[in-house]
């Protein structure tokens, strides 16, 4: 028989962008995908692309493929075919059918509206009540809490305790499976060995952590780039009416997202093609180089250029 070698310590860097389809591109949704394939590229590792498109109820007609044609436009090439989230239905089912039947799951009928009034952190008011499954949210008893880990750009991160230890949800009342579950699900299934991603989603990295362990699946390590704000503590976001990165001219706003990430591209790469340019950003890229701070504010007003960062806030 082979040897099987145990490779935890050794993984193939295999690297992602998620987008939601929830609109077009926008320079801030624009430095997760720079940043994640020059991280995998300077690392010669794939890059793979995955449409988060779980929660139908927020999904653009279009968006996703308005997406993919944005990063092609940007020179920004996949290695294997995108997933699609809303094909994986039955893998996400598998999963907690498993979790079901160690007794890991209940059901829950508290509305946000109640966990809110309570402080917001859910406190396993259902777990003994037996619900019928109609119209219930499942949720699964924590075993792992997670409040501590390490990131490779911002340092140790804490998450408040109670937090760590909150019986999430897994699949809400209305049958659509929850976030944190299929992401994981998803990078597991990816083999994803590295995250590259905006510094808002640095919380629930903490309750990712803690479902890779009770999945017993090795955890990827975590980047949390800064996040482009308009002003401090606003990201740039279809909420606040970013406006959409530009297809037919990328190169303006790939010079911008190379500064953001601490890359010191001359203005005369702009002549080049974005494909040169890229290649450029890959020879150049160090993850060192990116800033580590939560935040910078690109512009005061997101409908104008983003190259006039104003301040870099921790
Ligand atoms: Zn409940």
């Amino acid at each position: 028989m082979p040897t099987t070698a145990v490779n935890t310590q050794k993984r193939e860097y295999r690297g992602r962008f998620a987008p939601s389809p929830s609109g077009p591109l926008h320079f801030g949704s624009l430095i997760a995908a720079v940043g994640s394939f020059l991280d995998a590229k300077a690392n010669q590792g794939k890059w793979l692309v995955r449409i988060e498109d779980i929660d139908t109820t927020r999904v653009v007609n279009g968006a996703s493929d308005d997406i993919l044609h944005t990063l092609e436009a940007y020179g920004l090439h996949w290695d294997e075919s995108v997933i699609y989230q809303t094909q994986r239905h039955e893998q996400y089912q598998a999963i907690v059918d498993e979790l079901i039947s160690q007794n890991l799951v209940y059901t829950c009928h508290c509305t946000r509206k109640e966990i809110k009034a309570i402080g917001g952190i859910y406190q396993g008011h259902c777990r003994h009540k037996n619900h019928s499954l109609a119209d219930s949210a499942l949720r699964l008893t924590q075993q792992f809490a997670t409040s501590n880990y390490d990131d490779l750009i911002q340092g140790e991160i804490h998450v408040d305790n109670q937090l760590a230890q909150e019986d999430y949800l897994i699949k809400r009342s209305d049958g659509l499976f929850a976030y944190q579950l299929v992401v994981v699900v998803d990078d597991i299934a990816q083999g994803i060995s590295h995250v590259v991603r905006g510094a808002d989603l640095l919380e629930p990295t903490a309750r990712q952590l803690s479902l890779f362990k009770q999945l017993n699946q090795p955890a990827p390590q975590y980047a949390h780039l800064p996040l482009a704000v308009a002003k401090p503590g606003f990201k740039l976001s279809k909420q606040n009416y970013a406006p959409a990165i530009s297809k037919k001219d990328p190169k303006p706003a790939l010079f911008d997202a190379l500064r953001f990430l601490g890359l010191q591209p001359e203005a005369s790469i702009l002549s080049l093609s974005i494909e040169q340019m890229l290649e450029w950003a890959i020879k150049t890229y160090r993850m060192e180089l990116v800033p580590k701070s939560l935040e910078i504010q690109v512009s005061e007003d997101p409908n104008s250029a983003f190259c006039d960062f104003l301040t870099i806030t921790k």
